[in-house]
């Protein structure tokens, strides 16, 4: 027998914990195939045959021995008598027989490896001691307890086989349960990724999980606003409280789960895409129907959803991005053939209408001379060019901040008095400045009768859009000042020659008659001469300013060059020409200092004339003129 220290003790000869330490390899895993499951378990196993097998032999075996089992590992399993005659050496062979895989012989007992029946699985080892002396090897003793061990390792056998049968079973049909699992999650997964708007995704997860498990309470939490009037979608309360599972799985982004004390199990999984977490999937089960196996379900199920939440937002911002483009394109395009005003603000104000579905809009320009918005432009007739103080209403916090506004909800949050909100009953309110360069030229207010109308991508685009109404309003602007600057004459103000000629001609093509006076300042080279140019300036400037006091807006009114200045009236027959034209001799005879007269010649054309045209009014007209001075000057003669 080897005397020295067996394997599977300490250096004080007691086993070792786990016997495992000096096993062969091969063996070792051999034990583990054998049973593939936990030390208690097979433990367990173990001590259930030893019963087992102590019930089936009899009390008359265990009169003259005892028996001890152990398992592969070294470990006491059970025994037969409470009390041994030698432990230390039952625990000793029992050990060696462990490490070894073979049959030991000690001073009072034996130890039998019991393998199955392959042969090289070991499956416990059984130890024999005689309570009347033991006789060693091959002896009586020995044949009467070989088949008794038969017998034991029999029913070991028997029940580690039935144990893995019912593993087997199980792993399959976990096996089973997983592909079924799987390939719904391969289906959803591709549905929710076929899915190309935000609704729809959510449409899909939530269907998914409610035929998933129809068991189980959940909700959506989304951290975005998002209303289909779905009750199990509910806005994210970020709170910085750990004890929020859904605010802690948002924050970190990881999934998390608790038991609460009813035993009910709490999921809490982020759905994130790579760009951000859009939300929490939030689901409890009953103890009842909770299975580990959710949390990795629910946690790949969240993250496709996440990502197909993510792609179907990017796909919808670029189709809105694209849709502002294509808008703001056409609106510019538009805006820029135009370089009329009125026209540049009339079409905003419908285009705006239009974009954003609003009830009402309107147009204000800011009028410097008189420090008031004037309306420009609205759907509401009767409110244009009414005027309100710079300060007033929502186009003042416009003027006052220079920035746009958006206020969800007039009636409960009453930001400013606004008259146009109340007349119009409007609750949703966007407005923005028309800027022009660093100044405020206009503000553009947008309403809707709802609350909680415009979005926040409405109020962002109503300010890009503004800009480019801006650009064409500063350039139509700059374009009227050009024009206003070619078709006016420097010094008297009157418009220049040009213009007459062209407004006569457009009138001849419309009207049925109309006249011209030409006034010339008789003697001026005089007044030059005995004044100086400036004052024969000033003198020229007053009798424009006369002329200008005499006649309609419907008049026109120029300088025809050097002093002789010309009045068309539009459908204006030469009688009453002849009175407009008295009116200014007279008025310019009183009325200038140093004192000077007019001559004035008037031509007329009708629409029966053989031929119309504004050379031969004007010929006409010289000619009465000429005439005029020859008949000794401040007198009107109309041309026959
Ligand atoms: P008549 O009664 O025949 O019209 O005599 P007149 O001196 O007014 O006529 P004439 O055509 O001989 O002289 C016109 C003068 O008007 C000559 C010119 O110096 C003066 N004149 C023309 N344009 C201006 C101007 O812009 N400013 C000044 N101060 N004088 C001007
Ligand atoms: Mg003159
Ligand atoms: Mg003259």
């Amino acid at each position: 027998m080897n005397k020295s220290m067996p394997s599977g003790r300490t250096e004080d000869n007691r086993p070792v914990a786990n016997a495992f330490g000096d096993t062969p390899a091969s063996m070792k895993a051999a034990v583990l195939q054998a049973t593939s499951m936990d030390a208690p378990a097979a433990a367990e196993i173990m001590q259930e045959s030893f019963e087992q097998w102590m019930s089936e032999t009899g009390d008359y075996l265990f009169d003259k021995f005892q028996a001890a089992l152990f398992s592969a590992e070294g470990q006491l399993i059970a025994c037969t008598h409470s009390a041994w005659q030698s432990e230390e050496d039952r625990n000793r062979v029992a050990a060696t027989a462990c490490a070894t895989g073979q049959r030991q012989e000690g001073m009072t007992c034996a130890a039998e490896p019991l393998r199955c029946r392959s042969g090289d699985e070991l499956l416990s080892v059984l130890v024999w001691s005689a309570t009347d002396g033991w006789g060693g090897p091959d002896t009586n003793q020995q044949r009467v307890l070989q088949p008794a061990a038969f017998h034991l390792r029999s029913i070991l056998e028997a029940r580690f086989e039935h144990v893995r049968m019912k593993e087997a079973l199980y792993k399959q049909h976990a096996a089973e349960t997983e592909a079924t699992r799987r390939e719904a999650m391969l289906e959803i997964g591709k549905r929710l990724h076929d899915q190309n708007d935000v609704s729809s995704v959510i449409r899909e997860l939530l269907a998914y999980i409610e035929s998933y498990t129809p068991f189980a309470d959940f909700s959506l939490y989304l951290s975005q606003d998002f209303v289909n009037g779905d009750a199990r979608i509910k806005p994210l309360l970020i709170r910085n409280d750990p004890e929020d599972l859904y605010s802690r799985a948002f924050l970190e982004g990881v999934p998390l789960q608790d038991q609460l004390k009813s035993g009910c199990v709490r999921l809490a999984i982020p759905m994130s895409g790579k760009q951000a977490v859009y939300g929490v999937l939030g689901v409890s089960f009953s103890s009842r129907h909770w299975d580990e196996s959710e949390f990795k379900a629910f946690t790949l199920i969240a993250s496709t959803a996440g990502s197909a939440f993510e792609n179907a937002k990017l796909y919808e911002q670029s189709n809105v991005l694209i849709t502002e483009l294509q808008m703001i394109n056409e609106l510019t395009k538009r805006l820029n053939q135009s370089l009329r005003l009125s026209e540049i603000f009339e079409f905003t104000m419908n285009e705006l209408l239009h974009i954003f579905k609003a009830d009402h809009c309107c147009v204000l320009q800011l009028n410097r001379e008189k420090d008031v918005f004037q309306y420009v432009a609205s759907n509401l007739p009767y409110l244009m060019k009414e005027a309100v103080p710079l300060d007033y209403g929502y186009a003042g916090i416009v003027h006052r901040t220079k920035e746009p506004v958006i206020t969800s909800d007039y009636w409960s949050t009453r930001l400013v008095a606004s008259k146009f909100m109340d007349e119009t009953g409007s609750r949703s309110i966007i407005a923005a400045p028309i800027m022009d360069g660093a100044s405020i030229v206009g503000v553009i207010i947008v309403t809707h009768k709802s609350p909680n109308f415009f979005s926040y991508d409405n109020y962002k685009l109503l300010q890009v859009l503004t800009t480019h109404i801006g650009l064409a309003i500063s350039n139509a602007s700059l374009h009227a000042e050009v024009r206003r600057m070619v078709i006016t004459d420097n010094l008297t103000g009157l418009h220049a020659r040009h213009y007459l000629n062209e407004r006569i001609q457009s009138k001849q093509r419309k009207d049925p008659c109309g006249s011209l006076v030409v006034v010339d300042i008789d003697h001026f080279k005089q007044v030059n001469d005995t004044y100086g140019h400036l004052v024969g300036d000033q003198i020229l400037i007053g009798v424009s300013d006369v002329i200008r006091s005499c006649i309609r807006e419907s008049d026109i009114a120029a300088r025809w060059g050097g002093e002789e200045l010309a009045v068309y009236l539009p459908q204006i027959r030469s009688e009453q020409a002849f009175r407009i034209a008295e009116r200014i001799r007279t008025r310019v005879e009183q009325g200038t200092h140093p004192s000077v007269t007019v001559s004035c010649g008037i031509s007329e054309w009708t629409f029966e004339d053989d031929k119309i045209s504004v050379e031969s009014l004007f010929y006409k007209a010289d000619m009465a003129l000429y005439e005029a001075k020859n008949r000794g000057r401040n007198r009107i003669i109309v041309a026959s």
